[in-house]
C-alpha cells in the first residue's frame, strides 16, 4: 500500500460518534427574531423598516406614561393590565421610559410573565415590601465620590458619570438615586451633567497617577452627542496615566438600530477606539443585555458593524427574577451573546435598591445557575457571577462569601484590597425564604441576632 492509499483508507474509516448528535434546540441561540416584528403593535402597524430603525423616531416614540402605553398597544393588553401599570408607574422609584424596540418585543399575550415587560414596566400588583436592610444608593457610590459625577473606589479605576439620562429607564437601576427625573417617591441627587462641570472630574483623574482605567457611564453614553462623546474620549486619551477606557451603554440591548442610523455617534466611537489603538490604549464598549429576547436581527447587524470596525463589546447582565434566573435562559443569553462576538463579562446579583424586591433572587440561585452555565461554551464567553456588596465593598465573586446563612438569606463578604477590615452583607429576598425564616425577619430583635450571628461565623 502506498502512503497515499494508506491515508485515504484512514479517511474512509467511519467516524466514531462519541457524543450523541445535538438536536435543533441546541441551536436556539442562532434563532434570532427576523422581519418587521413591530408591525403587530397597533401604533407601529404602518411603520416601515427605515422609520422603525431610525434612532430619532425611536427616541420620540418612547413610552413614558400609562396613557402613551395605552395608545401604543391599544387592545393588545387588558384594561386590568393597564390599570395595574398605572398604579405601578405611580409607586415606582424610577421614571418610566420604554423604547418602541422594547415595546415591540414584549409578548403582549402574556405581559405579566414577559421578561422585557418585567424590566421596564412596573405593575403595582407585583410589588413586594422592601427588605428591612435595604437602602437607596446601596453601593454607597456617593461616599466614594471626590467630585460630583466621579466615583473612585478601586485603586486603579474610576467611574465617570457625565450625564444622568438613558434611552430607557430600568426598574432595577443601581443609580436610582440619581438617574432620570424626580418621581413621586424619590428626589434625585445631582450628577455633573454640564460639560463645564466635567472638567472637575478630568482634573481629578489627571491628579491621580494610579488611575489607569476609566469607565464612562451615567446615565448612558448613548445619550451623549457625538461631539461630547468624542470630546470626553479625546480628553481622557490625552492623559498619560489613562491606559484603558470603557464606554457603558444599555443602547445595544434597547435600541440597537442607533448604531446603524446615528452615523455621527458610531463614527465618534470608532474614532476614539482607533485613536486609542494607535496610542496603545484599550477602548471598549460595555453593554447590558439581560434577556435573550432582546436580541434580534437588528442587534446582530449592529454588533456586526461594531465588530467590523474593531470596536469590541463586553456585556454585563443583572440576574433578575422572572427575566433570566433559570439555567436555560441564562445559558441561551450567554450563547447568543457569544455568537455575536459580545463577550459576557459579568452577571451581577441584583442590587438592594428600593421598590424592586420582586426582581431580586437568592445567592443560592445564582450559584446554581453559574454551575450550569460554566462548561457550556468558551471560558472567555462565560461570565463571572458577582455580588457588588452593599455598603461599598465593591464587586466580589459571588462564591467568595466568608459565610452564607442560606436559611435566613444572609451572605457575608470581605474586600481586603478595597475596604480592608470591613464586612459587607447581602440579603436574599425574604419572600424566597421558608415561612419560619420569614417570621424571623418580621421581628427587629431576631433580625439583629441573625445578622450578628452571621458576622460572627464569618470572622
Ligand atoms: C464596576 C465599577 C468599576 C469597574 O470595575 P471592573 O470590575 O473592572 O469592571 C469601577 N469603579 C466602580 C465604582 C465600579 O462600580
Ligand atoms: S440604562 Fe443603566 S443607568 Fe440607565 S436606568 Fe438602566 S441600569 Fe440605570
Amino acid at each position: 500500500m502506498t502512503a497515499v492509499n494508506a491515508a485515504s483508507a484512514i479517511a474512509d474509516e467511519p467516524i466514531v460518534a462519541l457524543k450523541p448528535p445535538v438536536g435543533p434546540e441546541a441551536f436556539e441561540y442562532k434563532n434570532l427574531r427576523q422581519g418587521e416584528f413591530w408591525r403587530h403593535i397597533p401604533a407601529y402597524e404602518a411603520v416601515d423598516e427605515k422609520t422603525f430603525l431610525d434612532h430619532i423616531w425611536q427616541g420620540r416614540h418612547s413610552v413614558k406614561t400609562p396613557d402613551e402605553l395605552l395608545s401604543t398597544i391599544q387592545k393588545l393588553a387588558s384594561p386590568d393590565f393597564i390599570e395595574d401599570a398605572k398604579r405601578g408607574f405611580m409607586r415606582a422609584p424610577m421614571q418610566v421610559r420604554v423604547s418602541p424596540y422594547m415595546i415591540a418585543l414584549i409578548d403582549w399575550s402574556d405581559p405579566y410573565r414577559d421578561p422585557i415587560r418585567t424590566q421596564f414596566i412596573p405593575l403595582a400588583s407585583r410589588l413586594l415590601p422592601d427588605h428591612p436592610q435595604l437602602s437607596l444608593d446601596s453601593l454607597h457610590e456617593q461616599e466614594d465620590s471626590p467630585v460630583p459625577g466621579l466615583t473612585h473606589r478601586y485603586v486603579d479605576k474610576a467611574l465617570f458619570l457625565p450625564l444622568n439620562v438613558c434611552p430607557v429607564y430600568c426598574r432595577f437601576c443601581t443609580r436610582s438615586y440619581a438617574i432620570g427625573g424626580d418621581t413621586e417617591t424619590v428626589e434625585k441627587a445631582v450628577l455633573a451633567t454640564d460639560p463645564k462641570k466635567w472638567e472637575r472630574a478630568f482634573k481629578y483623574i489627571e491628579s491621580r497617577p494610579e488611575l489607569e482605567d476609566i469607565v464612562i457611564s451615567g446615565g448612558d453614553t448613548y445619550q451623549l452627542s457625538a461631539k461630547s462623546l468624542k470630546a470626553i474620549g479625546e480628553r481622557l486619551l490625552a492623559m498619560p496615566n489613562v491606559r484603558r477606557m470603557r464606554f457603558a451603554t444599555k443602547g445595544p440591548a434597547v435600541m440597537p438600530s442607533k448604531i446603524l442610523t446615528d452615523v455621527a455617534w458610531t463614527d465618534a466611537l470608532t474614532s476614539i477606539v482607533d485613536q486609542g489603538r494607535k496610542l496603545g490604549k484599550d477602548v471598549m464598549l460595555h453593554t447590558h443585555f439581560n434577556s435573550p429576547n432582546e436580541i434580534t436581527w437588528v442587534t446582530d447587524k449592529a454588533m456586526r458593524l461594531l465588530f467590523e470596525r474593531g470596536v469590541m463589546v463586553r456585556n454585563q447582565s443583572v440576574l433578575i427574577r422572572g427575566v433570566n434566573d433559570d439555567t436555560q435562559t441564562m445559558q441561551l443569553l450567554v450563547k447568543r451573546l457569544g455568537y455575536m462576538n459580545v463577550h459576557p463579562y459579568y452577571v451581577y446579583m441584583h442590587d438592594m435598591v428600593k421598590g424592586v424586591e420582586d426582581l431580586r433572587t437568592t445567592i443560592q440561585t445564582a450559584v446554581d445557575i453559574e454551575k450550569f452555565v460554566r462548561g457550556s461554551t468558551a471560558g472567555f464567553n462565560t461570565p463571572l457571577f458577582l455580588c457588588d456588596a452593599p455598603g461599598g465593598g465593591g464587586k466580589r465573586d459571588l462564591h467568595s462569601y466568608e459565610y452564607y446563612d442560606r436559611e435566613n438569606g444572609i451572605a457575608v463578604y470581605t474586600a481586603p484590597s478595597v475596604k480592608p477590615g470591613k464586612t459587607f452583607l447581602y440579603f436574599d429576598p425574604i419572600d424566597k425564604l421558608q415561612p419560619d425564616a420569614q417570621a424571623r425577619w418580621r421581628d427587629e430583635t431576631t433580625q439583629r441576632e441573625m445578622i450578628e450571628a452571621a458576622r460572627a461565623k464569618a470572622s
